[in-house]
């Protein structure tokens, strides 16, 4: 793939039909960020908000993860942010797995053009994903979350780091307790990440 690059992805995903969510979609939502990120994270798929403007997270619960972010001295400029899925499911409903499958061709190009070294996995869809394409057992986010993996993702070596969802702190204290503390445990893991 020479001379790949993040802006062929975003231009194929911004027309793509390849599975039935570009019916209901108004703007794909490819995700942005710092091409040459060392650390990526991935959510689920568009809301509402992201719908509308065509960008990741920017909406309510990303207002939360941008807090999280900014506590732990990054900023969005440091990550690349982006989905498993780049259209909205109806309804915010989640993604069915055919999309899922469908759709992630283009997360893996992401992953193998920026090469990031931390994987954050925001919430179960996205953490059952990467889980699953890395080889390792998925038990349920509530067991693995804030614990790091290494592994092998899409022929890329990197840590994986699995929280909850930001939206899922919008709606329940201990979920908002919890992914705190674990933006400070990754804090720490990147420190001694020497990058
Ligand atoms: N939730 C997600 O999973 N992704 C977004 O981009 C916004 C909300
Ligand atoms: Fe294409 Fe993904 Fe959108 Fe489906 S969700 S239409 S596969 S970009």
């Amino acid at each position: 793939m020479s001379g790949e690059n993040l802006d062929h992805v975003a231009t194929e995903v911004s027309v793509c039909t390849l599975c039935p969510l570009w019916k209901s979609r108004k703007n794909a939502v490819t995700g942005e960020g710092n091409p040459k990120a060392k650390i990526m994270l991935i959510g689920e798929a568009p809301g509402f908000s992201e719908d509308v403007q065509g960008r990741p997270f920017v909406g309510a619960a990303g207002k939360f993860l941008e807090t999280l972010l900014s506590e732990n001295d990054l900023s969005k400029g440091d990550v690349f942010i982006c989905n498993i899925v780049k259209c909205r499911p109806p309804g915010n409903r989640g993604p069915k797995p055919l999309e899922v499958e469908t759709c992630t061709p283009y997360l893996e190009r992401q992953i193998q053009i920026i090469r990031p070294e931390f994987v954050v996995t925001l919430g179960s869809c996205s953490t059952a994903y990467v889980f699953a394409r890395a080889g390792l057992p998925f038990a349920g986010i509530t067991a693995v979350h804030g614990k790091a993996r290494q592994a092998v993702l899409h022929d890329v070596e990197i840590t994986i780091f699995p929280t909850f969802h930001p939206a899922a702190a919008l709606y329940s204290a201990k979920y908002k307790e919890q992914i705190t503390v674990d933006f400070k445990v990754l804090k720490k893991k990147l420190e001694g990440a020497r990058f």
